[in-house]
């Protein structure tokens, strides 16, 4: 995710003050590692936040304009060489997003005698607008022509020591914001580290670049024709602005959905192949195609990804997939050998029990992968390989959008495995298709989220809650109750469908609600006999089903309705509606969903 911010200024505010002051609100959006660069000081980065930082920068670094960076790594450990600003020659720049085509540009750079130093992607474009300016003799034109260039995401803020006075932002699907103020211009991720010097603002949109001085501001489209729009006055607080203007970050984080599916895919289908291309796995990719079972190692909501990437593995590349708790598998005696994989899921890749389990796994001599959010955490570094998440931090302590990406990475995972097996070209195609249009049908789900505030209202005096669902959607039943527990306390359960009648439909009675997934897909018929179960003992119900689906809404008290999707990617849907009604459960309850209870974000005690 990362967080951006850049200063220039002639009121003689000092811009190294002001960017290390504006930073601080940016650490929600990453911590791996922070850098500054001033034309006037240069450049010191460090691993660790703005407090490291501020340790490092001596009393006399200062400047008239800079650029900071706080990271949250996607490609390159947190290190010290791979932190930003990066530079080539008198360019420098700090960056927000992946560039795609990082390898083959490097690879043309290095034949014309670039050397680059960092592993991360970034460093890429400070040497191509650098290579440009040979020819081009102007910042503007250098950073144009460098930036139709690269594929992928970008927020970036540029400097050129040959004219220290100015900036250049730029964006495409990463934001950016720029401050207009007196006699001094800036750019952020978001308004927070803006605010307290002007309120007026203006985002940019994709495909747009903005040069800044102190006293001018202009936005061009990469086409180079002139964008006029004016700036607005925003009245938000630095937290509000923290939180793009949503209440609590579980539900910013929840609304990321779309975004995430796009950030955790990008670059690593090959619809037409019906295949995928994960980088991270390439190095292992023999020993892969060798696999004969695979174990699946998580805690708490990555236990639940674990259960629905067993069934996709299972039904899709064939092969035995088993899910264990990390606390469990540590303690007992697993039977493993080296066509066993162990995949270990955690969004920290800290989590302890997972950790130990990862280190069990190798003990026993099993190929170790990890499907793990943070780049360069443990788990990540001591599993053979793996695939990384790209959802950028949760804030949000009970897991939300990193829950979506570890499904996503699951399908990509299936897909992979199964097409070094027996799944055929089109059902690899068919998948690919239709991870491709989830970030649409999540925006039309995530469209409804008011209807939440209702069904908070009108079950407010529930004090136990049951959350039902089969096959696919067995493990979200789980979810959804976790969530309901982890932030507004309520005793939720999560059972599978056909369970009900093997005992808990014993406590149903008129004040007992279940929350029942029953979508279109092969275990629809059996669901709705179980919804009948419930109705027959008073039980007041809330269904969740597919769009269209008239019948189903005579049998249930309330509907929620999704959109279509293959059968083996309906959680990705299913779950949203299940995160928003424990959101607004919570909030309901005046409880803060953000901070609930007894409870850490990153779990690294046993
Ligand atoms: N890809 C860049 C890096 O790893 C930026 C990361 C991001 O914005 O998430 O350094």
């Amino acid at each position: 995710m990362c967080g951006i911010f850049a200063y220039t200024g002639q009121n003689g505010k000092d811009a190294a003050k002001v960017l290390l002051d504006g930073l601080v609100s940016l650490e929600y959006r990453g911590y791996d590692s922070a850098g500054i660069f001033t034309p006037e000081s240069g450049v010191i980065k460090t691993p660790g936040a703005v407090a490291e930082l501020r340790k490092r920068v001596p009393k006399k670094y200062s400047g008239k304009s800079g650029i900071a960076h706080l990271r949250w790594a996607t490609h390159g450990e947190p290190t010290k060489v791979n932190a930003h600003p990066h530079g080539s020659g008198a360019i420098w720049l700090v960056h927000n997003g992946i560039i795609e085509n990082f390898k083959e540009l490097k690879k043309k750079l290095v034949t014309k005698g670039h050397a680059f130093v960092s592993d991360s992607d970034t460093e890429i474009l400070a040497h191509l607008i650098e290579e440009h300016l040979k020819r081009e003799r102007s910042f503007e034109k250098a950073t144009l022509k460098a930036l139709k260039e690269v594929r992928g995401t970008y927020g970036v803020a540029i400097q050129y020591k040959g004219e220290p006075e100015k900036l250049i932002a730029a964006r495409m699907g990463s934001p950016i914001v720029l401050g207009i103020g007196k006699g001094e211009h800036f750019i952020a991720s978001d308004p927070s580290p803006i605010l307290k010097h002007t309120k007026k603002v203006l985002f940019l949109n994709d495909g747009e670049v903005a040069v800044l001085t102190p006293k001018s501001h202009t936005v061009y489209k990469l086409s180079k024709e002139i964008v006029h729009r004016m700036p607005e006055e925003l009245d938000w607080s630095a937290e509000e602005a923290q939180k793009g203007g949503y209440e609590h970050f579980m539900l910013k984080e929840i609304m990321e959905a779309p975004e995430v599916v796009v950030n955790t895919l990008r670059g690593r289908l090959i619809p037409e192949k019906g295949m995928a291309k994960l980088g991270g796995l390439e190095a292992v990719a023999k020993e892969l195609a060798n696999i004969e079972r695979i174990i699946i190692v998580a805690c708490g909501t990555a236990y639940y990804a674990g259960l629905i990437g067993e069934y996709m593995l299972e039904e899709f590349a064939g092969i035995p997939v088993e899910v264990e708790l990390g606390s469990e598998f540590r303690y007992r005696s697993p039977v493993l050998n080296q066509r066993t994989a162990v995949i270990a899921i955690s969004q920290s890749g800290e989590t302890l029990d997972t950790l130990e389990a990862v280190r069990e796994g190798k003990r026993k001599g099993a190929l170790t992968l990890g499907i793990v959010n943070a780049v360069g955490s443990t788990i990540a570094r001591e599993t053979d390989a793996g695939v990384y998440n790209h959802a950028g931090p949760e804030i949000g302590v009970a897991s939300t959008k990193a829950f979506v990406s570890q499904l996503i990475a699951l399908a990509l995972f299936t897909i992979f495995l199964g097409r070094q097996r027996e799944m055929s070209v089109k059902t690899g195609r068919e998948i690919a298709k239709e991870l491709k249009a989830l970030p649409k049908k999540l925006e039309k789900v995530l469209a409804g989220r008011k209807e939440f505030e209702k069904f908070a209202k009108k079950y407010k005096n529930a004090r136990d809650f049951l959350f039902i669902g089969r096959k696919y959607n067995n493990p979200v039943a789980f979810e959804g109750a976790l969530k309901l527990k982890e932030i507004s306390y309520i005793h939720a359960e999560g059972y599978g469908a056909g369970e009900m009648k093997h005992g808990p439909i014993a406590m149903i009675d008129k004040d007992f609600p279940t929350f029942a997934i029953a979508t279109k897909d092969s275990v629809y018929e059996k669901n709705v006999s179980n919804i009948h179960e419930l109705k027959a003992r008073k039980g007041p119900v809330i269904v969740l089903a597919t769009e269209g689906d008239k019948e189903i809404a005579k049998l249930a008290d309330d509907v929620v309705y999704v959109p279509k999707t293959l059968e083996m990617l309906s959680p990705i849907l299913n779950v949203v509606p299940l995160q928003l009604f424990a959101y607004y459960f919570a909030k309901g309850k005046g409880l803060n969903p953000d901070r609930p209870r007894n409870l850490a974000k990153s779990v690294t005690v046993e």
